[in-house]
């Protein structure tokens, strides 16, 4: 049987149904995701705005971006393009034309500084980048720029426009375009993600990874769309109205699950999603009442702060349609969905699992499971997973804590032209070492017990420790510095330093976080500083975090 453990080589399937792929090697995931449901009117509705953009417009402006792009840029196979901007529809719109050409899409986090974006850039070179003109000042100068907002505001720095993406998308397309062939082994999407150790790196995605993502699994996104499934043949406009009761879209689409999520598989759908140019809590409860949404899915803590303020919350706004809220991207502890159900006791809250260098792939429960605390559910459809000791690399079995490693049409390749860290990362056969301790009971239920990785989280976001560690030793008076993750229970955890000072060097905590928040993007400051005689390090010269996290300065 493929469900659940199977004993003979240690392998745990998934017991979800598999998902067909197309057997064309030459499809591009633009195509795949234009071929699939679309049964709504509306595709995105901005929530600050109020307007609204329907497949039909969607696939037209994908359309002529796509031809502006391969005409006028020369934009082929292979190249990169970068999205700096926040949360809009002109972000599917550019990631499904780009996709289309055989392109790349790579994406910056908005709060990132123009420091670390060059980094981003010089490893990536993208040929153009669409953003704002309130953002486009992060970039270095002489790039290309589209800006993608309705005003029409010249940027400041050095950069050049070469285009107005609404402008785009009102011109009458020539119909001249002819497409270069497209593999599905091809990359479509570049993430940066800094995986098991090290600085940040292009996580590659290919066509096959992301339609095997995109494919509909309904169950995924609407609790009750079976009962929708059924009266599709009978639908009425009324029952259409109820079809585009939708999703809110609040994570962010330059990450892996805001832009799998919402620029792709929602789309492929037909699910209505409304857009919230940025994370604020006061406008996406308001959201929640003006569009009666059903679904929501949120990083831990913001059911942290939902909670403590439950009841004004609830005096303000009517968030009686809401019916599941599904956490990730970071651990989510009983207490707190205990918590919160004792104020939301009709809301489901769910769990999913994944990682960038997964497309996806990893697990998520279902509503009739959602009991079931401290799970992050079960496997994804076609992942196979191992869990293995990580000091002996031997294979373990149910309720064993070891590394999960994935399997499956999902998981990337590797690392972009960084050979070092994908042999590290990814195994001969395929296998994706998560750096996640987990476990998987006796039902096929995962567990995430504890990271591995050096990585750190604050609330989603990533921060690699080598990154800070290589800032902090560029100051004059730190002779070595580690980084580690901090508790916090808010924030899940942020970084903390252990600093080795130089010689007669009488620096101070703050001037430490001082430091290295002039350099970094908000979420990867330092919020704590502790000094060390020395960093405990292994023979090879390897960090021993493991030993930091221990000693009593590193705990709350
Ligand atoms: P990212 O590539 O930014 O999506 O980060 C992936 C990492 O986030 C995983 O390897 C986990 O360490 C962590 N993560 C994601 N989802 C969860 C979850 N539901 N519970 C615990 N950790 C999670």
């Amino acid at each position: 049987s493929r469900s659940g453990f199977c004993k003979e080589n240690s392998t745990f399937y998934s017991k979800r149904n598999p998902i067909s792929l197309p057997a064309s090697p030459s499809l591009d995931v633009t195509t795949f995701i234009s071929c699939q449901i679309h049964r709504g009117i509306t595709a995105f509705i901005d929530a600050t705005t109020g307007q609204r953009l329907s497949f039909s417009d969607l696939w037209r402006a994908v359309d002529r971006v796509a031809e502006w792009l391969y005409s006028e840029v020369g934009l082929r196979r292979g190249d990169v393009i970068l999205i700096l901007s926040p949360n809009s529809f002109y972000i599917p719109i550019v990631c499904l034309a780009v996709m289309s050409l055989g392109a790349v899409v790579t994406t910056a986090n908005t709060l990132s500084t123009a420091g670390e974006i060059s980094k981003q850039i010089a490893d990536s070179k993208p040929t153009l980048a669409f953003t704002t003109a309130q953002l486009a000042h992060k970039l270095p100068a002489g790039i290309s720029i589209v800006l993608t907002e309705e005003e029409h505001v010249e940027p400041t720095g050095g950069v050049r426009v070469v285009g107005v993406l609404f402008e785009m998308m009102k011109k009458e397309p020539s119909g001249q375009r002819v497409r270069d062939r497209v593999n599905q082994e091809d990359t479509a999407v570049m993430l940066y993600s800094s995986g098991t150790t090290g600085a940040s790196k292009g996580v590659i995605s290919s066509h096959r990874n992301l339609t095997s993502y995109t494919r509909p699994d309904k169950n995924r996104f609407v609790p009750d769309l079976k009962t929708f499934e059924i009266s599709f043949i009978y639908m009425t406009n009324i029952q259409l109205k109820l079809m585009e009761l939708g999703l809110i879209c609040t994570v962010p689409m330059f990450h892996t699950f805001g832009l799998l999520m919402f620029a792709m598989a929602t789309v492929a759908i037909g699910l209505t999603v409304v857009i919230l140019r940025r994370f604020e809590l006061n406008d996406l409860l308001a959201a929640v009442e003006k569009y009666r949404a059903t679904a929501l899915i949120l990083a831990p803590p913001v059911l942290v702060v939902m909670t403590n303020e439950a009841d004004i919350i609830k005096e303000k706004c009517d968030l009686s349609s809401l019916k599941k809220v599904t956490c990730g991207g970071a651990p989510l502890s009983k207490e707190v969905t205990e918590g919160f159900l004792k104020k939301y006791p009709t809301v489901h809250v769910l769990q999913a699992y994944a990682l960038t260098e997964s497309n996806g792939g990893g697990a998520y429960m279902d509503m009739v499971d959602s009991r079931r605390y401290g799970t992050v559910g079960t496997l994804t459809p076609d992942v196979e997973a191992r869990i293995v000791d990580p000091n002996t690399g031997r294979l373990l079995g149910t309720n064993q804590t070891g590394e999960l490693w994935l399997k499956g049409p999902s998981i990337s390749k590797g690392y972009f032209k960084n050979q070092e860290a994908t042999s590290e990362t990814f195994n001969l056969e395929g296998w994706l070492k998560t750096g996640d301790l987990c476990n998987i009971d006796d039902d096929g239920f995962l567990y995430v017990v504890d990271r591995l990785k050096e990585l750190i989280k604050y609330i989603g976001y990533q921060v690699a420790p080598a990154e800070l560690e290589a800032l902090l030793i560029t100051h004059r008076d730190i002779l070595d510095a580690a980084v580690i993750p901090f508790p916090d229970k808010e924030a899940g955890q942020y970084p903390m330093a252990y600093v080795t000072r130089k010689l007669g060097s009488n620096l101070s905590e703050k001037q430490v976080i001082d430091f290295i928040s002039k350099q970094v993007a908000p979420y990867k400051k330092i919020r704590k500083v502790a000094f060390i005689n020395s960093i405990p390090k292994t023979a090879s010269g390897k960090i021993l975090r493991k030993d930091l996290i221990k000693l009593p300065s590193s705990k709350l």
